[in-house]
C-alpha cells in the first residue's frame, strides 16, 4: 500500500471522470457528487486548495438532446456538450454551496495550456480564484474544439491544469482503482501496482487501450496523464471514485496507485525555465528591484530601467541588473512596446499609461528563475 497523506498537499487537482457522476441514462448522480463536496470542503477547511476537472458534459447533453453518442457526429457531439455543461456545472454549484463554497466554470482549449501567452491568462485567472477559496470547475471547451484542436480527453486537461497550477497532487477519479500488469477486466491474474517511481515505455505500452463506455479517457491516458504531472513535480494518484467520499477514502488507506513527483512544482518550473534557449529581449532593472527579486517577490513596472529587443507577452527575455550581469530570466507579462511604455510606473498607473487594464507585475515569481541563489 502507497504511504498517502493528502493533507501532505498543498494544492490538489481533482478529475472526476464520467462515469462516476453520470448513469447509462444519462442521469446525475448527485448523492455521490455531494459526498465529494463534503470531502473537498474538509480539505479546503483545513488550509488546502483544490480545483475540478469534470467530464460529463456530453454524456448528460447527449441523453438531454436525444443523442445516441456511439452513431454521433462531432457537431451531435458538441451540442450534446453545450446542453450538458450548464447541467453539470450547476449540480457542482449546488453541491459546493452547500458547504457554503462558491464554484466557477472554466473552459480549456490545449491552446490556453499549450500557448505561452495564453498560459499566462489561465494561470493568472484559476490562482485568483483559489486564493479567494474558490472551487474552479475546468471542462475543455468542447463545444468549440474540433478534433485536431482538442485534448480529447479530460486526464491530459487535468495533467496540464496541474502543471499550469503548479499543484502538488493531481488525483483521477474513474472506475478504476489503480495500475494493474494487465486490463483486470480481462486477466484475473492482473496485477495492481501501489506505487511507480518511474514511468517506464513498457508501463505506457502495458496501460493498453482499456475504455470505459461513458468517458472517453482508458489506462493509456492516465499513465500519460501522469508522466506530464510528476515531471511537473505534481504526484499523480489514480484511484476509484465509485465509492462514497473517494478522498477521504484515499487517506483511510483506500486502494490506489501513486505516482511519485520527481522533485517540486517550483524546481519543475524553474529548470524548465533556465532551460528555455531562446530569449526574445531584455528588461534591465535597477537595484531596489535586483533586491526585491532576491527576496522572492515578482518584477514590478517601477524597477524596469530599459527594455531591449522585440518580445511579446509571454516570451522569455533575460533579466539584467544595474551591474550588467543577468540576474535571472521569466516570461514577460508585456511586449517590448507595453513594457517600455510602463518603464518606471507605479502599478497603479498602468491602466493610464496603456489605455486599458494590465497585469500589476512585469514577471510573476512564479514565472522567473533566478541566478546565483536560485536552486
Ligand atoms: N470533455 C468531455 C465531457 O465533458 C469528456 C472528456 C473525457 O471523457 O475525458 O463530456
Amino acid at each position: 500500500m502507497a504511504d498517502l497523506a493528502l493533507s501532505d498537499y498543498r494544492r490538489l487537482v481533482v478529475k472526476v471522470g464520467s462515469s462516476l457522476l453520470v448513469d447509462n441514462a444519462g442521469r446525475l448522480n448527485r448523492d455521490w457528487l455531494e459526498t465529494l463536496a463534503e470531502d473537498i470542503a474538509n480539505f479546503q477547511a483545513d488550509g488546502h486548495q483544490a480545483l475540478i476537472v469534470s467530464s460529463g458534459a456530453i454524456a448528460i447533453g447527449s441523453s438531454v438532446l436525444g443523442i445516441n453518442k456511439k452513431r454521433a457526429r462531432l457537431e451531435d457531439l458538441q451540442a450534446a456538450a453545450a446542453a450538458g455543461q450548464v447541467q453539470l456545472v450547476h449540480a457542482y454549484q449546488e453541491a459546493l454551496a452547500g458547504y457554503g463554497i462558491t464554484a466557477a466554470q472554466i473552459l480549456l482549449t490545449p491552446d490556453d495550456t499549450e500557448n505561452r501567452r495564453r498560459f499566462l491568462n489561465a494561470r493568472g485567472t484559476l490562482g485568483r480564484l483559489l486564493d479567494q477559496s474558490v472551487i474552479p470547475i475546468v471542462n475543455e471547451n468542447d463545444t468549440v474544439a474540433t478534433e485536431e484542436i482538442r485534448y480529447g480527453d479530460n486526464d491530459r486537461l487535468a495533467a496540464r491544469v496541474a502543471q499550469l497550477l503548479m499543484a502538488d497532487a493531481l488525483v483521477l477519479l474513474s472506475d478504476v482503482d489503480g495500475f494493474y500488469t494487465d486490463d483486470p477486466g480481462t486477466n484475473a491474474a492482473a496485477e495492481h501496482i501501489p506505487e511507480v517511481t518511474t514511468i517506464t515505455p513498457q508501463m505506457l505500452a502495458m496501460a493498453g487501450e482499456t475504455r470505459s463506455d461513458i468517458g472517453s479517457g482508458g489506462m493509456a491516458t492516465k499513465v500519460q496523464a501522469a508522466r506530464i504531472a510528476t515531471h511537473a513535480g505534481c504526484s499523480t494518484i489514480i484511484a476509484s471514485g465509485a465509492i462514497e467520499h473517494p478522498l477521504r477514502a484515499l487517506s483511510t488507506g483506500g486502494r490506489c496507485t501513486l505516482f511519485r513527483a520527481e522533485g517540486t512544482p517550483a524546481a519543475a518550473r524553474k529548470q524548465w525555465l533556465a532551460g528555455v534557449l531562446e530569449l526574445r529581449g531584455e528588461i534591465r532593472i535597477d537595484d531596489g528591484a535586483a533586491r526585491a527579486l532576491r527576496n522572492g517577490n515578482s518584477l514590478l513596472p517601477v524597477g524596469v530601467v530599459e527594455v531591449i529587443g522585440n518580445f511579446r507577452r509571454g516570451d522569455a527575455v533575460a533579466v539584467v541588473g544595474p551591474d550588467g550581469l543577468e540576474v535571472g530570466r521569466g516570461l514577460t507579462e508585456y511586449s517590448d512596446a507595453d513594457a517600455l511604455r510602463l518603464r518606471g510606473c507605479q502599478s497603479e498607473q498602468i491602466e493610464e499609461r496603456l489605455g486599458y487594464r494590465g497585469r500589476s507585475v512585469m514577471i510573476h515569481r512564479d514565472e522567473l528563475v533566478l541566478f546565483d541563489n536560485d536552486s
